[in-house]
C-alpha cells in the first residue's frame, strides 16, 4: 500500500548534503521496509566515505557564517523549523509509523517531543553566558567565554527516528555548531523529512546535512576526519565503545547515550495501581524498544503476587497490531534480529526456572509482531537480568528488603534510568541517593522531557541531552587573561 501524505514532498529518496538533494555517487540504494507488513516504504541512497567527506567539508565551510549570526538570528530560524515540524506532525507521524512500526499515537507524540527540543534550544541558545572571575593579581582581568565547538557528527538509532536527531541538532545549531547526521538505516525517511523542513525553515546550506548508507564507511569517516570536533551518538554500548576508540586519535569530544538495564522497583508501601500504570508505560512503550524501558521489575515480597496479578490484567488489555490502525498500542519489533533476541532471553529464563505468566511467543499476526510477555520468578542468573532485552518482556524479580533491592538494582554495568515506587519520604531520599543512575523516576514511569537532563553513568554513556545542560555539550570554554590593566 503506497504511503499517503498530505505533503508528498516529505518522502525523499535522496540525501541532503551542502543544501543539495543528491543520490549516492555509485547510485546504490537501501530499501526501507515497513516492519508491520514487510512492504517497501521507500529507498534511500547508500552512501559511503566520499559523500560523507563532502558533507563534512560543507559543514566546515558553512560554520563561520553560522557561528557569526547572533543567537537571536539563529533562534528565529530554529523556531521556524520547530513550527514546521508541528505543522506537518500528521505526515511525519505516518512516515515514522510506516518505517519504524510504533503506534500512530506514539509517533505523533514523538514528533511533538522532537519539535520540543528545537523550540527549547532555540530559546536556550540566547542564554549562553560566560563568567567574569576576580583576578589573581592586581593588574589581571579574567573573562570566560563560551564558543561553539565546530563541526559535529551525529549517529542516531531507529527507536526514536526523529527525537534522537533533534535533541542533538537543536542544541548544536543553537550554539552555532554545524552538523552532519547519519541516521539508522531502518529509519532514514524520518531523518530526510526533517532535512526537508530544515531547508524550508531557512537553515543555510551545509549547516545540517544528512548522509544515509553504510554505517561502517560513514561512521569511519565521521570519526576519523580531523575537521569533525565532536561526535554525538545514541545507540548500543557495543558500537559506542567502537566509535569512542575510533575518535581517540583525533581527540574528539564525545556525547554517548548508550544502553540501559533499568530497574523498576516496587516497595511494599507503594501505591500498586500507580506502580502498574507506571510499569506498563515504562515497559511496553515502543514495544519495549527504548533505552529507558524498565528491563527488570524488582518487587518486594509482600506485594509480589498482587502486583504480578494486576500487571497481567493490565497487559491483557494491550492491543498488538499495525501502528497505523486505530486502537493499536503495540506495534511490531523493528526486525527479526530483535525478535530472536527476545526469544533467546525468554528461553534462557524458562530453562533456568522462570514462570511464564502471559505471552512468550511470536504473535499470530506474523512478521515481527510479538506478544506482550510477563515472566515471574526471575533470578539474577538469567540473561534478562544482565542484558537489555529491548522488547515487550517484563521479568519479575523478588526482593526482601531495601538493601537487597538497591544491591540488585545497581548490580549492572549500566546506569541510565531507574524507577521506584514508594510512599515513605525517608525511603524516597535514601533510595534516590543510593541508585547509581543518571535518571531516577520516583512514582512515575515516564521521565523524558526536553526541559530535564537525560543521560547515564557507567557504561550507559557520557554527557547529557535536553535542559540547560544539553547545550553545554556543544560549547567550548575560552579563558581570556588580560594583563597590565
Ligand atoms: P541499535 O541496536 O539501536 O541498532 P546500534 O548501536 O547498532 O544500535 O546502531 C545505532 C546507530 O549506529 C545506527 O545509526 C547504526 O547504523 C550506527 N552504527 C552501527 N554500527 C556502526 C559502526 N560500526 N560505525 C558507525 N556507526 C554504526
Amino acid at each position: 500500500m503506497p504511503l499517503t501524505l498530505k505533503d508528498p514532498s516529505l518522502l525523499r529518496s535522496s540525501c541532503y548534503i551542502d543544501g543539495e538533494w543528491i543520490a549516492a555517487d555509485a547510485g546504490a540504494t537501501i530499501t526501507v521496509t515497513n516492519p508491520a507488513t514487510g512492504e517497501t516504504v521507500g529507498t534511500v541512497p547508500k552512501m559511503g566515505q566520499a559523500e560523507t567527506r563532502r558533507a563534512i567539508e560543507a559543514a566546515n565551510a558553512a560554520w563561520p557564517a553560522w557561528r557569526s549570526l547572533t543567537a537571536g538570528a539563529r533562534s528565529k530560524i530554529l523556531r521556524r523549523w520547530f513550527e514546521l515540524l508541528l505543522e506537518h506532525q500528521d505526515d511525519l507521524a505516518v512516515l515514522m509509523t510506516s518505517e519504524q512500526g510504533k503506534s500512530l499515537t506514539e509517533a505523533k507524540g514523538e514528533i511533538g517531543y522532537a519539535a520540543s527540543f528545537i523550540e527549547w534550544f532555540a530559546e536556550e541558545g540566547k542564554r549562553i553566558y560566560g563568567d567574569v572571575i576576580p583576578g589573581h593579581q592586581p593588574d589581571k582581568r579574567i573573562v570566560v567565554t563560551k564558543e561553539p565547538i565546530g563541526v559535529c557528527a551525529a549517529i542516531t538509532p531507529w527507536n526514536f527516528p526523529s527525537a534522537m536527531i533533534t535533541r542533538k541538532a537543536g542544541p548544536a545549531l543553537a550554539a552555532g555548531c554545524t552538523m552532519v547526521l547519519k541516521p539508522a538505516s531502518q529509519t532514514p525517511l524520518s531523518a530526510l523529512a526533517l532535512a526537508v523542513l530544515a531547508e524550508r525553515a531557512g537553515i543555510p546550506k551545509g549547516v545540517f546535512s544528512v548522509v544515509t548508507g553504510s554505517a561502517g564507511e560513514i561512521g569511519g569517516e565521521l570519526t576519523a576526519n580531523p575537521i569533525v570536533r565532536k561526535l554525538t551518538f545514541t545507540g548500543s554500548t557495543e558500537i559506542g565503545i567502537k566509535l569512542a576508540a575510533q575518535c581517540a586519535p583525533t581527540i574528539k569530544k564525545l556525547s554517548l547515550e548508550l544502553g540501559g538495564n533499568a530497574p523498576f522497583i516496587v516497595f511494599d508501601d507503594a501505591d500498586l495501581d500507580a506502580a502498574v500504570e507506571g510499569a506498563l508505560a515504562s515497559k511496553y512503550r515502543n514495544s519495549g524498544q527504548t533505552c529507558v524501558c524498565a528491563n527488570r521489575l524488582l518487587v518486594q515480597d509482600g506485594v509480589y503476587d498482587a502486583f504480578a496479578e494486576k500487571l497481567a490484567a493490565a497487559v491483557a488489555k494491550l492491543k498488538v497490531g499495525n501502528g497505523l490502525e486505530a486502537g493499536t498500542t503495540q506495534g511490531p519489533l523493528i526486525d527479526m534480529n530483535a525478535v530472536e533476541k527476545v526469544e533467546e532471553h525468554i528461553a534462557d529464563a524458562l530453562s533456568k526456572g522462570a514462570r511464564l505468566m502471559t505471552g512468550g511467543k511470536r504473535h499470530a499476526l506474523g512478521h515481527t509482531f510479538f506478544e506482550p510477555t510477563i515472566l515471574a520468578d526471575v533470578t539474577p542468573a538469567m540473561k534478562v537480568a544482565k542484558e537489555e532485552t529491548f522488547g515487550p518482556v517484563a521479568p519479575l524479580f523478588r526482593f526482601k528488603d531495601e538493601a537487597e533491592a538497591i544491591q540488585m538494582a545497581n548490580d549492572t554495568e549500566f546506569g541510565l534510568a531507574a524507577y521506584f515506587y514508594a510512599a515513605g519520604m525517608n525511603r524516597v531520599w535514601r533510595v534516590s541517593a543510593a541508585l547509581e543512575y543518571g535518571i531516577v523516576g520516583i512514582n512515575t514511569g515516564i521521565i523524558s522531557t526536553e526541559v530535564a537532563p537525560f543521560g547515564g553513568v557507567k557504561s550507559s554513556g557520557l554527557g547529557r541531552e535536553g535542559s540547560k545542560y544539553g547545550i553545554e555539550d556543544y560549547l567550548e570554554i575560552k579563558y581570556l587573561c588580560m594583563g597590565g590593566v
